[in-house]
């Protein structure tokens, strides 16, 4: 059941990337298991999923200990400063750095803990009031700031698209963090690549990968619906 829609999502980003004449190879599904229970992590990784995404630090850390070591674990949500210390070396890749002071204090843990942490820079695209992420015009120089730190890489940009009905009407915003991508890389600033593009869910992967995403994070597509308790 999880396995079939696995298989669905991915078909159909081989299907975009067809479209838009990219290889297959360029993008990378990441499984949103966010308050999802381990025995359907465990699902999809016996069916072959190697990334997963989450959005809360103790979350991580649980599912981390739990499942086999291979797992890439990607940082999707917002950080806290205080909680960086659990995860820099658990994290594959942390998506969501948005200010000097997060990057910084990954930059401290990292050297404390001697391991290189990989970080996307966040951009709040659509300058939605509800969304964390710097601002376009904000972000080359948030770049150039924290390619300077010790421990850290940056490697690409993420973006959280508004919720729309219609997938298309995201495609400016994706449009925008590729132009961007490639601004910034155009700068040969020394430390950081331009490589990943992370940005679009279960609602609008498709239109993301055809605008160049190289992760796309999809939770509902592949788990369901959520279930949030209070
Ligand atoms: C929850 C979440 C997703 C997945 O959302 P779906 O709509 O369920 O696919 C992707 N990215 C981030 C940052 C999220 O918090």
């Amino acid at each position: 059941m999880l396995a079939d829609n696995y298989d669905l999502v991915k078909s159909n980003i081989e299907k975009a990337c067809k479209d838009s004449g990219r290889d297959k190879e360029d993008v990378t599904l990441i499984a949103v298991s966010k308050t999802k229970p381990i025995s359907m992590l465990q699902e999809i990784y016996d069916h072959g999923c190697r990334h997963f995404g989450e959005n809360k630090v103790q979350e991580l850390v649980e599912k981390y200990e739990a499942l086999p070591k291979d797992i890439k674990w990607h940082m999707i949500g917002h950080l806290q400063r205080n909680k960086v210390k659990y995860i820099v070396d658990k994290a594959a890749l942390i998506h969501s750095v948005d200010s000097l002071r997060l990057a910084e204090e990954i930059s401290k843990e990292a050297v404390k803990k001697q391991v290189e942490v990989d970080i996307l820079i966040e951009v709040n695209v659509a300058m939605e009031e509800s969304k964390f992420g710097t601002l376009l015009e904000e972000s080359e120089e948030l770049v150039r700031q924290a390619a300077k730190l010790p421990g850290i890489h940056v490697k690409g940009l993420m973006t959280i698209a508004p919720y729309v009905e219609d997938p298309e009407d995201n495609r400016q915003y994706f449009a925008q963090l590729r132009q961007l991508s490639v601004d910034i890389s155009e700068k040969n600033i020394d430390n950081v690549s331009m490589d990943i593009l992370s940005m679009g869910m279960s609602g609008d992967y498709q239109v993301a990968v055809s605008e160049g995403a190289t992760y796309v994070r999809v939770g509902t597509g592949i788990f369901g619906e959520r279930q949030y308790t209070v």
